[in-house]
């Protein structure tokens, strides 16, 4: 099923100039990037993105991590790319993330996971229209998917 997914380079990554590296990852794979940009994500937009999260013992420090300088966002698109894009990005804690996983190669500690991707469709969906503006979002040809899919 072709989807659309949500990624967030968080403020870590960005400062460690692994912006590039992972892009990179997404597109060999041969998912299509149809948004993208670099922001300041301010505490009511952190407050909101992570709104599931309100009441956990964690929650202040996320955001402060979240909002600490620029993120990038990315709306991805391709077959079954919301459960593709987790894989990648491996497990939330990094010390268990598989080697191969973004997470598990670039990261080492759970609040410095360096990466954000939806869970599910509901997920995916409101974090895209959080973040973009459907002007923002783009539909081009991408010459190579008759190779890519079957
Ligand atoms: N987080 C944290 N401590 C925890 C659990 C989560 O700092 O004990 C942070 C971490 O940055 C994680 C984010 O909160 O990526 C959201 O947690 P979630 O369980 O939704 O994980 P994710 O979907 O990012 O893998």
């Amino acid at each position: 099923m072709m989807e659309k997914t949500f990624v967030m380079i968080k403020p870590d990554a960005v400062k460690r100039r692994l912006i590039g590296e992972i892009i990179q990852r997404f597109e060999k794979r041969g998912l299509q990037i149809v948004a993208m940009k670099m922001v300041d994500v301010d505490k009511e937009l952190a407050k909101k993105h992570y709104a599931e999260h309100k009441d956990k013992p964690f929650f202040k420090d996320l955001i402060k991590y979240i909002t600490s300088s620029p993120v990038v966002v990315l709306v991805l698109k391709g077959k079954n790319c919301i459960s593709v894009v987790r894989k990648m990005v491996g497990a939330t804690d990094p010390k268990e993330a598989e080697s191969g996983t973004i997470r598990g190669d670039f990261a080492l500690e759970i609040g410095r996971n360096i990466i954000h991707a939806s869970d599910s469709p509901e997920s995916a969906e409101r974090e895209i229209k959080l973040f973009f503006k459907n002007s923002e979002i783009f539909e081009y040809n991408m010459p190579d998917a008759d190779i890519i899919y079957e």
